[in-house]
């Protein structure tokens, strides 16, 4: 196949699949011209109770007369066929845990072959369309975006055709990098040796993984409250890289963080779906549910455990919660805010908090979505709980990852001294 085919301007999957994309990809509820945050839900989505689902057949295909191999054989691995099409094209077939589902088509597979070669990876989909960029990786850690000469979306199919050099060393093709669930329970047990830093399980998910709690405080009692969690949605790794970097920046060894501290203490759950991500879910948990419409109901045990190591917060009249935020991801940077007509506490926290990330940083656009109480996601819950001021911190999918870094680092500064700033309520 001559080389001049994948030298096409490359194109955002996104902008040609603008129409079907606006209507099934995003993650959250809505867009600067989009209508209210239902509408992207696909049927039947804020329905909670048990749905089945379809187990990930773990393998490794081989086509013995091409000597080229593909597996999914590790925590998030997610490839449902592979077969050879013709001569250096072969297809890979991905299909979500169960359907309908958003459009967030998680994949990840690792390819090799006997002898140094070129092949062609049409990408398609059942039950969605392409979306990610691929990221390739050599060692499964560190990870660069594919080479756009290599890529070629086809927005109108809905699939992607990948040219990759494959030997007899692993190339590992996936969505987003690989971020399991043992990659950040390492990350809370590193946090967790800060002194100011506790880590505990509040539960476990349905298949029996710990769901960990950090708390990062230098404040013995503690009365005021941050509440901080993520991940609800397996593929939203950019989401997960900003909520790690938030989190380290309220424990970091600074005078700002220390003076944060001693007044504050921030509550954690950075994975909320932790069998999700490594089945390599597109979006729901095991019992085939998004768990960011569980938020009502409480059918899902990760959901209703995260909502009873909080609730205690509530029953006791010397703690005051400040400020609650659940990271995810989605096509650009949003933040989805509460409408201003409900009175949240600390009055006007949200507003002088991005306001100060947006002098802060003055490349960066700040897009602020507030909305009301319509659906059962986590932010209404936290607000109609605690009164608090709610946030969802949408991370977009493809953003250059030190920007999220630095971006989740100064909202995290901001919050600390806006937060300061505002009275003692107790
Ligand atoms: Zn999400």
């Amino acid at each position: 196949m001559p080389d001049s085919r994948f030298r096409r301007p490359f194109l955002p999957p996104a902008c040609g699949a603008l129409l079907l994309g606006l209507l099934l990809t995003a993650c959250g509820p809505g867009t600067p011209e989009g209508p209210l945050p239902q509408a992207y839900d696909p049927p039947g989505a804020v329905v909670t109770m048990d749905k089945p689902i379809t187990r990930p057949h773990r393998r490794t295909i081989g086509m013995r007369s091409a000597g080229v191999y593909a597996s999914n054989e590790f925590a998030g691995g997610r490839l449902d066929d592979f077969f050879r099409t013709s001569d250096s094209l072969y297809t890979a077939v991905i299909r979500p845990e169960n359907a309908p589902i958003n459009n967030s088509p998680w994949y990840a597979f690792q390819l090799w072959a006997d002898r140094p070669q070129t092949i062609y990876v049409e990408m398609t989909y059942v039950d969605g369309t392409h979306r990610y960029v691929p990221k390739l990786s050599r060692d499964g850690h560190r990870w660069r975006p594919i080479d756009p000469a290599a890529y070629r979306p086809d927005t109108s199919a809905g699939t992607a055709r990948l040219r990759l050099d494959v030997g007899p060393d692993t190339l590992w093709v996936s969505a987003q990098e690989l971020l399991t669930s043992d990659d950040v329970d390492a990350w809370t047990a590193r946090l967790a040796e800060r002194p100011w830093v506790t880590r505990d399980v509040i539960g476990t998910s349905r298949q029996g993984r710990p769901l960990y709690r950090l708390t990062i405080t230098e404040a013995w009692p503690a009365t005021d409250f941050v509440l901080v969690i993520g991940r609800q949605h397996p593929p939203e790794v950019t989401g997960s890289l900003a909520v790690q970097t938030f989190l380290e920046t309220l424990a970091d060894d600074t005078d700002l963080a220390r003076r944060f501290r001693r007044r504050f203490a921030v509550l954690a759950v950075p994975l909320v779906n932790p069998d999700g991500v490594d089945e390599g879910h597109w979006r729901h948990n095991t019992g085939g549910v998004d768990l960011n419409r569980d938020w009502l109901d409480f059918n899902q045990p990760e959901t209703r455990q995260v909502r009873d190591a909080f609730l205690p917060l509530r029953e006791d009249p010397d703690a005051t919660v400040y400020f609650a935020v659940d990271f995810h991801s989605t096509q650009y940077d949003v933040f989805y805010t509460l409408d201003r007509s409900l009175e949240a506490f600390p009055d006007g926290l949200v507003d002088r908090w991005l306001e100060t990330i947006a002098a802060r940083l003055p490349t960066y656009t700040v897009r602020d979505e507030p909305f009301g109480l319509g659906s059962p996601v986590s932010k209404n819950w936290f607000y109609e709980t605690f009164g608090a001021t709610a946030v969802t911190y949408e991370v977009g999918d493809e953003n250059d990852r030190d920007r999220i870094r630095s971006v989740a680092r100064t909202a995290a500064e901001a919050l600390m001294e806006r937060l300061l700033e505002v009275p003692d309520a107790s």
